[in-house]
This record gives C-alpha cells, sequence and structure tokens, in this order.
C-alpha cells in the first residue's frame, strides 16, 4: 500500500522495486535504471534524503522532494537490557509510538518488528493485547524500523522476526510488501530464511504466507494444544480450532518443506501440566515441527506466573522422548520488557 504523508507525498521507502519502477516512470519519467539506483540508495545504503543521491542530477533530486518522502522514524527511547538486547521506542508522524527490538545473539543480530500499533487480539498474556489496536503500520513503516535499528550498529543484522507488537496475519499486504523489498538483492538483502513470522493462526493466515515465493520461517504461537486453554489464553483462536491450525500447519510443512516452530508460553497452573503435554504430543503427531518453551514474562495486569523448575523439568520430561525437537528458549530483554508479550507503550 502507498503512504501520503501530511504534505500528500508519497513514501518512497514504502513501495516495492516493481512499484518503484512503476512510480517513476508515471510520476517522474524516468528509465527503469534510476529505479535500481534509488531503490539501493533507501534500502541498501540507508540514505534519509534525496539530496544524497549524489548519481542523480540536481534537478531530479528537487523534483523528487516535492513529490516524495523517505520514511524515517524519531527513536523516543532506548533501553538496554543486561544481556544485550536494546529495545526502542519511535513515534511515528501521527504520533503513535511502537517499539522494536535488537537481539544480539553471536553470530546472529536478530531485528524483532513490530506491524500493528497495538493488537486487536487481546491475548491475555500480552502487554500489546492489552493495548486494543490503534491502526496497521504501513509497508514504509515496517521497513524503516530494520533500518533505524541498522543505524545503530556496525554489526550486520542476519535475522528479522516478526515478533514485535501486533499479527502479521492481520496486515498482511503490507507486511507481504515488507518481505518483498527487505528481502530485495538490490537493497538489504536478507534472505527469506532468515526471516521468520510469528503468528496466532488466523484463518487463511497461513495459506497465504504459503503461497509467497521463498521459505519463510514460520512460527505459530500455540500456547495450548488443549481447545479451551487455548481460547482463554487466545481468544482470537474460536476462529481457527485447533484441527484447522494443524491442517495449515501441515500444509505449509509439505507446501515449504519447512519445518514449524510452535511457541508455547508456559504459565503456572494454567498449560503446565502433563495433561497439557499430553495434548501437545498429541497435536504435533503427523507435523514437522518443533516445540518452542519459554516462560511466562510478567506484565502489568495480568495475574500469571511462570511454573516453579520442577514443573518445568516435568513437562520437559515429558515431552522429550516423544517430540522430534524442543527448547527452552531463554527470555531475551525480560529486565528491559523487551521480551515475549511485553511490548506495549
Ligand atoms: S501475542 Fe501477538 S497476536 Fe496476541 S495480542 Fe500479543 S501481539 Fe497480538
Amino acid at each position: 500500500m502507498l503512504r501520503n504523508d501530511n504534505h500528500e507525498r508519497i513514501s518512497l521507502s514504502g513501495l516495492t522495486y516493481e512499484q518503484l519502477r512503476s512510480w517513476l516512470s508515471s510520476n517522474m519519467n524516468m528509465k527503469p535504471f534510476r529505479a535500481n539506483q534509488i531503490f539501493s540508495w533507501i534500502h541498501q545504503r540507508g540514505v534519509t534524503s534525496f539530496q544524497e543521491m549524489s548519481n542523480l542530477s540536481l534537478s531530479a533530486r528537487e523534483h523528487l522532494e516535492t513529490l516524495a518522502i523517505i520514511t524515517t522514524l524519531r527513536t523516543d527511547s532506548s533501553l538496554s537490557a543486561e544481556d544485550g538486547t536494546i529495545k526502542y521506542s519511535y513515534l511515528l508522524s501521527d504520533g503513535s509510538r511502537i517499539e522494536s527490538v535488537l537481539i544480539p545473539e553471536p553470530p546472529r543480530l536478530t531485528a524483532c518488528l513490530s506491524t500493528q500499533v497495538g493488537c486487536r487480539l487481546g491475548c491475555i498474556f500480552c502487554q500489546t493485547g492489552k493495548m486494543g489496536l490503534t491502526r496497521d503500520l504501513t509497508t514504509d513503516e515496517i521497513v524503516s524500523q530494520l533500518y533505524q535499528l541498522r543505524s545503530t550498529t556496525e554489526t550486520r543484522i542476519s535475522n528479522v522476526v516478526f515478533m514485535g507488537m501486533g499479527e502479521p496475519m492481520d496486515n498482511f499486504d503490507n507486511v507481504s510488501n515488507a518481505l518483498s523489498i527487505i528481502g530485495d538483492d538490490r537493497g538489504i538483502c536478507i534472505g527469506s530464511r532468515k526471516i521468520t513470522i510469528s503468528t496466532v493462526g488466523l484463518p487463511g493466515g497461513i495459506e497465504k504466507l504459503a503461497r509467497l515465493q521463498g521459505q519463510y520461517g514460520l512460527a505459530v504461537s500455540l500456547h495450548s494444544a488443549v481447545e479451551k486453554t487455548r481460547r482463554m489464553l487466545v481468544p482470537a483462536s474460536r476462529a481457527l480450532p485447533l484441527h484447522r491450525l494443524k491442517q495449515d500447519i501441515l500444509d505449509y510443512n509439505q507446501k515449504k518443506g519447512k519445518r514449524v516452530t510452535l511457541e508455547y508460553c508456559l504459565i503456572e497452573n494454567v498449560n503446565d501440566s502433563i495433561k497439557e503435554a499430553q495434548a501437545l504430543v498429541e497435536f504435533t503427531k503427523g507435523l514437522e515441527c518443533k516445540i518452542n518453551l519459554l516462560l511466562y514474562n510478567s506484565i502489568e495486569g495480568a495475574d500469571f506466573s511462570r511454573p516453579g523448575s520442577d514443573v518445568v523439568e516435568k513437562f520437559i520430561g515429558y515431552l522429550y522422548p516423544r517430540c522430534q525437537a524442543v527448547t527452552l528458549r531463554r527470555s531475551r530483554g525480560a529486565d528491559v520488557s523487551a521480551a515475549c508479550g511485553q511490548l506495549g507503550t
């Protein structure tokens, strides 16, 4: 989707290469090679003004300035966690705030991006869900988070996860345009295998992702394989019961030949029993998947706790011999509320 700012100028940061080529041809009468140059200035070199585009004539740069902008996000604040994770809060042009996280895990450096201001899905363990949805992010706002994060580090960002604020499948068109831009080898060129999209599973969402070209990682926020528990934790799951979610995951396995990650946030006395573990094992039968367990991170206004280590051990002990792969993921950035479920302003 194209976006105009207050002065009706379009943000070129939010255009895929094809869209940019077509826009430059129609509005500036420019030849296709100019699209290569401008795309690369914005997405590879990270320039923030047309004046820096030294291979364009002065008149072309001035003309561009009258018609278009390059989106930049204003950093409102940043918080560094003990483990090196850094959470940034960005101010958008309409005054909304979003958060993005930079997670160093040498040799990887991962950018965690938001896709919406808030979220309408209301998962009860999630701070963002408590905000409700203000609006979808535009494509330029999604990719600009990545460039803003890139500008803070000398290290190359190797991986991108769409696990920040919002449900990516609820803003699919802008997310898929952002994926096209991020993966383009004329730009920042982060390959689809290095990109993971997280979803609670909306009807048709996984199917749409499977239709995109590219081997994107898929992480499904499962949190329980017992329908009643899952509906309590993830109210939006009413729209996609577990048997249909499982079919969607199976189709993704088959279409992409890829293993899917099942995210499971362990919450004391909610989804940490052996009965829940049994249901989880049953759910994974026939799927190519790995289970990522994480421990609940506290948020304001939610009366949940992490299970004790003995309970976690028992839960894992039940899963280990029965599931293909189980990991207990270390939460990153929890001391600055940058961990899973904690983003929200
Ligand atoms: S966990 Fe994800 S889908 Fe659920 S409320 Fe939070 S941001 Fe939305």
